[in-house]
């Protein structure tokens, strides 16, 4: 405490009144330096993808990489106003392999990567748009989330994808099952899944999720994806979703009993 503030608060218990007195407690607080109050949690943000090499590419022919790095500022904005700090991973989009993207959010609580979602080649169809030769799928939409369970904290992964699933679900956001015929569930409800290989994810030394914002093929979705007011709602249940899983989430299970077995839908499931 420096000095002026240690001189500050034996002045303020010698004079203070009982009236006041219940207010040294918070103005010790207020007094001390910061390394010495609890600091809060720090969340790294991945904008997948990179300039050179973007990603899927939108109905519209915009680069995923773009989508990936307009939500995550909006991400990150929202998460400085719930008073979380923030790491942004690939800023630039120039990082220059999949395993520095964990090795630049060392130190943090959370690694969020933030994807948009494709559909596959085969259930493309062409359109024209102001002049280009594109293609599109208006069959898909939504959101998904990802985690990894060689991943060092699997159940906590899990308990922040959860959290942010159930959250942009209460606010409206549908997620999409597309990818549960590939990938086997974590929580089928939610649209979590278990993607293991994900190098951001497993090679990060904290819990990791990966999350698939919406299908950018999709004509009407790529619209909202764009759309900055829909970011903001967007980044804003994730945020609240992030700061409730990190500061008062308690995993259900250990480890081992959060992984479930892999069950796949049959073969008729998904949508
Ligand atoms: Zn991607």
């Amino acid at each position: 405490m420096t000095t002026m503030a240690s001189g500050f608060l034996t002045s303020l218990r010698a004079g203070c009144a009982g009236f006041c007195r219940p207010l040294i407690p918070l103005l010790t607080l207020i007094c001390l330096p910061l390394p010495l109050q609890a600091a809060s949690p720090l969340v790294a943000i991945d904008f997948g993808h990179t300039l050179a090499a973007h990603g899927a590419t939108s109905a519209r022919g915009r680069g995923e990489f773009h989508f990936n790095r307009d939500l995550g500022k909006a991400l990150a904005v929202a998460l400085r106003k719930r008073g979380l700090r923030v790491r942004i991973v690939n800023g630039d989009g120039r990082i220059e392999s999949l395993q520095a993207r964990p090795a630049a959010a060392e130190g943090a609580e959370l690694l969020v990567s933030i994807h948009h979602d494709s559909v596959s080649a085969q259930l493309l169809k062409a359109w024209e748009w102001q002049g280009r030769q594109l293609d599109y799928n208006d069959d898909y939409a939504g959101h998904s989330l990802f985690v990894s369970r060689d991943n060092p904290d699997t159940a906590r992964s899990i308990l922040c994808a959860r959290a942010i699933g159930a959250r942009l679900q209460r606010m409206g956001f549908v997620p999409t099952h597309k990818n549960g015929l590939l990938r086997a569930y974590a929580d089928r409800e939610l649209a979590v899944h278990y993607y293991d290989g994900l190098a951001v994810l497993r090679h990060a030394r904290m819990p990791a999720l990966l999350f698939e914002a919406g299908v950018i093929k999709n004509r009407d979705e790529e619209l909202l994806l764009a759309d900055p007011a829909y970011q903001a709602k967007m980044a804003d249940g994730m945020a609240t979703a992030i700061a409730a899983c990190l500061q008062s989430g308690v995993p259900a299970d250990d480890e081992a009993g959060a992984d479930r077995p892999d069950v796949l839908p049959p073969a008729t499931g998904g949508d």
